[in-house]
């Protein structure tokens, strides 16, 4: 084995073009004092994603925020959710697609995925829209589907879904950025769709998120709740709770320098995906997540396998008799203690077997996102379960697909996988 990485290769990390043009735009935004949330690059930012995500004859208008969860908690407020609503949100998700409907003080009602895209099941999602109906008398006020790891949702049944019921659909796109459904970009079908610039997103911003509006009038309102919603005085007046959430001209630069390789970023992700493709055919008991049909055209932001659970990986005896000390792939952010090291819903031990001996490697590798409705905070939502996020979550690996994942990372990182299994 030639290769040999000389730091830990990471699911996906920051990557800045090849002529630094962030930092020109920040230089700009120093020297020309635009030190704000607000400003030239701010502008200049939304001008660039609108054109990004508009095709045909669309002409869908983009707010930057700083991040997407407030992106989520926006879109919400917009959409008039109150407490005591309901909204149906994808369950295999990230925490940041349902956090913010108790931010608002209304209530997530989880849906369970289909077995092919990973995403919303359409069919469970009209079920659960009858059924709450029937048992509180209210519709579901808002429905969230979640491009998970940038695989599409099945958004043409959800539309017709949704538009059946008379519900908003805000689209979480926050890892679906330049993911398209029938060649359409997502976060463009619903009332709002959501975009995340972490620094682990398909293009970052340092920390940042966006909200795709459908015209310049909820353009507007976005943008006014997220300036602290002021009335036109000339001094402060406020007739509605606002927020802080408009996105810096400083990190705002750093996104027109990523804009000029999002397209790149993309197809190196889905290139990635290709690799793993020819790497992965013949390793029994391992098999590589792919879109369903042509219609699901994935921006593979990251790369995800399954193991058969009969599947032996090396160390996994041992998996789970110490408990985590730091957060997964080591890295920086505060996690709470715990006493055990397992829960009752976890990855089986071939996958936590696998994690261990991929890190001792110096490559990441992650769990599948834990369900939300088999997380002990939302212990009392209502959940719409066909079992799918659940056995997912017990075989699922995520692997590395960033930008510095080079070809030869790739084939390293499937040689270890192969090393890992026990013959
Ligand atoms: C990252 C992410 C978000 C939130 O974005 P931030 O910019 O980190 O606030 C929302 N939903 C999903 C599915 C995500 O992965």
């Amino acid at each position: 084995m030639a290769y040999k990485p000389e730091k830990i290769i990471n699911l996906c990390l920051a990557h800045m073009s090849e002529a630094n043009l962030e930092q020109k735009y920040i230089k700009e935004a120093f020297d020309t004092n635009w030190v704000v949330p607000l400003g030239p690059n701010v502008n200049a930012f939304e001008a660039d994603l609108e054109n990004f995500v508009n095709s045909g004859n669309l002409n869908k208008k983009v707010v930057a925020l700083s991040a997407g969860t407030a992106a989520i908690h926006l879109a919400l407020i917009a959409c008039g959710i109150k407490p005591g609503d309901e909204v149906c949100v994808q369950s295999f998700t990230f925490c940041a697609s349902s956090h913010p409907i108790t931010y608002v003080g209304a209530t997530p009602v989880f849906i369970d995925s289909e077995k092919d895209s990973w995403n919303m099941d359409p069919e469970l999602l009209e079920k659960a829209i009858i059924d709450r109906h029937e048992k509180t008398g209210n519709y579901p006020k808002a429905i969230i589907p979640v491009a998970l790891y940038g695989m599409p949702y099945n958004i043409g049944r959800i539309m017709q879904i949704a538009d059946k019921y008379g519900i908003p659909v805000i689209e979480d796109a926050a890892e679906g950025f330049g993911s398209r459904w029938k060649g359409q970009v997502l976060g463009t079908f619903g009332r709002y769709g959501i975009l995340s610039f972490n620094g682990n997103k398909m293009i970052t911003t340092s920390g940042g998120g966006a909200m795709i509006c459908n015209d310049a009038d909820s353009k507007n309102n976005i943008m006014w709740y997220a300036t602290q919603a002021r009335d036109a005085y000339p001094y402060y007046q406020h007739t509605t709770i606002g927020y802080n959430y408009r996105m810096s001209n400083i990190c705002a630069g750093i996104g027109r320098g990523q804009m000029t390789v999002a397209n790149d970023h993309i197809a190196h992700h889905q290139r990635v995906q290709s690799l793993y493709r020819e790497l992965l055919k013949d390793v029994g008991g391992v098999t590589l997540h792919e879109a369903p049909s042509a219609d699901y055209d994935s921006n593979f932001w990251l790369c995800t396998i399954t193991l058969d659970p009969k599947l032996r990986i090396k160390g996994q005896e041992n998996a789970y008799k110490e408990v985590v000390k730091s957060a997964v792939g080591g890295a920086a952010s505060v996690i709470h203690m715990v006493d055990s090291p397992t829960t009752d819903c976890q990855p089986n031990e071939n996958v936590e077997a696998l994690r261990i001996f991929m890190l001792e490697r110096m490559v990441e590798a992650r769990p599948l996102w834990k369900p939300m409705h088999k997380q002990p905070v939302y212990a009392n939502a209502p959940a719409y379960i066909n079992g799918v996020s659940e056995a997912l979550f017990k075989v699922g690996v995520c692997l590395p697909a960033g930008p510095c994942v080079r070809d030869e990372a790739v084939r390293y990182i499937v040689d270890c996988i192969k090393e890992a299994i026990v013959s």
